[in-house]
């Protein structure tokens, strides 16, 4: 405060912006990035995965008709050559990211070239911390549905749960029963759950994870766990039982229709232990009637959110966004605007 002066804040554009989507969801990642940067005054230049560029493509001859030339501008190809172009272009003044944490690292060292403002939204791998107290079935039917949803290529996917030692054996038996009744195969059947996952390599992937979870002693697996024969680059719902905390299973992002079960002891301290135990920091959720212990414990995990019994709700009003090597861009709402 200075006696007779005033001050303001005025919002200024950033310039222009590049965006980078990953493939898992198209329209909507276009939607949450191209959105907030044009309401906050910038251009963009917008790259859709090489995997899915077709819906951008549909999408550009509409923008045509409301916005002026080069206002937005969709641009199609690979991470490495058309990306990293973006990523160290000198008149991009922001580059904005969803993809795996590598992706990020990558485009980090070239936005460095002109000191680019970033924007990362990055790997998940989301623990879900089931108490003694839970509602079982509510548990198991929500994972049957978030652990599986898009075949878990979704970066809060409920894929990783610690479970109190109590209810373990009852909580594993109902998930792997409930996973076991997923419909899926024919994209054209209403009634299928779950699609196909993206190539046959990422496949390939996934399977490598479940095969060396398999070849571990200690894991079991309950069902699933193979490659599905004709068309479509389908993997069978699976549920692992018993992996331990170093586990690769459980550290690291596997993105297919796999869930681990882990049990700890019950305790609080120990849920923060395994939970805070990771390099990835995007979303958790915790179960349990205890709305004390609920709230304590969210406010000690390293998650961007924490959902409590419940799990994927992304309300518009609330920041997406991670902690960590999820890195620390926010989409959707004020704050995703605020980033722009
Ligand atoms: P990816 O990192 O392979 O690719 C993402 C995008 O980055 C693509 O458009 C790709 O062409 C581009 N790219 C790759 N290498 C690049 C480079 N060197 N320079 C510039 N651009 C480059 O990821 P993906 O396989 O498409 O998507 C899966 C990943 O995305 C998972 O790790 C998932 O967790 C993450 N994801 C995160 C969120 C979130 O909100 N945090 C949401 C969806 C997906």
């Amino acid at each position: 405060y200075f006696d007779g002066m005033t001050s303001m804040i005025r919002r200024d554009p950033v310039g222009v912006v590049a965006q980078i989507a990953p493939w898992n969801y198209p329209l909507m990642m276009s939607a949450w990035k191209i959105a907030p940067s044009l309401a906050a005054g910038n251009c963009v230049v917008f790259k859709p995965s090489e995997n899915t560029p077709l819906t951008l493509l549909a999408l550009a001859p509409l923008l045509n008709e409301i916005f002026p030339p080069g206002v937005i501008n969709i641009v199609t190809g690979n991470g490495p050559d058309v990306g990293a172009q973006l990523a160290k272009h000198p008149r991009v003044r922001m580059i904005s990211v969803t993809g795996s944490v590598n992706t990020g690292k990558d485009v980090l060292r070239l936005a460095a070239g002109n000191l680019k403002r970033t924007h990362f939204e990055l790997g998940g791998k989301a623990p879900v911390i089931i108490f003694d107290d839970a509602d079982i079935a509510d548990a198991v039917e929500t994972i049957r549905t978030y652990g599986y949803y898009n075949a878990g290529q979704d970066c809060v996917a409920a894929c990783k749960v610690y479970c109190a030692e109590k209810i373990y054996e009852e909580f594993s038996e109902k998930l792997a029963e409930a996973v076991k009744t997923i419909k899926y195969g024919d994209i054209n059947d209403p009634e299928s759950e779950i699609p196909p996952l993206i190539t046959a390599q990422h496949r390939e992937r996934v399977d490598g994870f479940v095969r060396r979870a398999i070849d571990t002693e200690h894991i079991e697996l309950l069902c699933g766990g193979k490659i599905v024969d004709g068309p479509g680059f389908f993997y069978e719902p699976t549920v692992l039982k018993g992996a331990l905390q170093q586990d690769e299973i459980v550290q690291q992002e596997v993105f297919g229709p796999v869930v681990s079960i882990t049990p700890f002891d019950g305790s609080i301290e120990q849920a923060i232990a395994f939970a805070n135990d990771s390099e990835y920091g995007l979303a958790s959720s915790i179960w349990t009637q205890d709305v004390g212990r609920a709230h304590a414990l969210a406010a000690t995990l390293q998650y961007g959110a924490t959902w409590i019994n419940t799990h994927f709700m992304l309300p518009n009003e609330m920041p997406h966004g991670g902690m960590k090597q999820t890195g620390y861009g926010k989409d959707i709402s004020m704050y995703g605007l605020e980033d722009y």
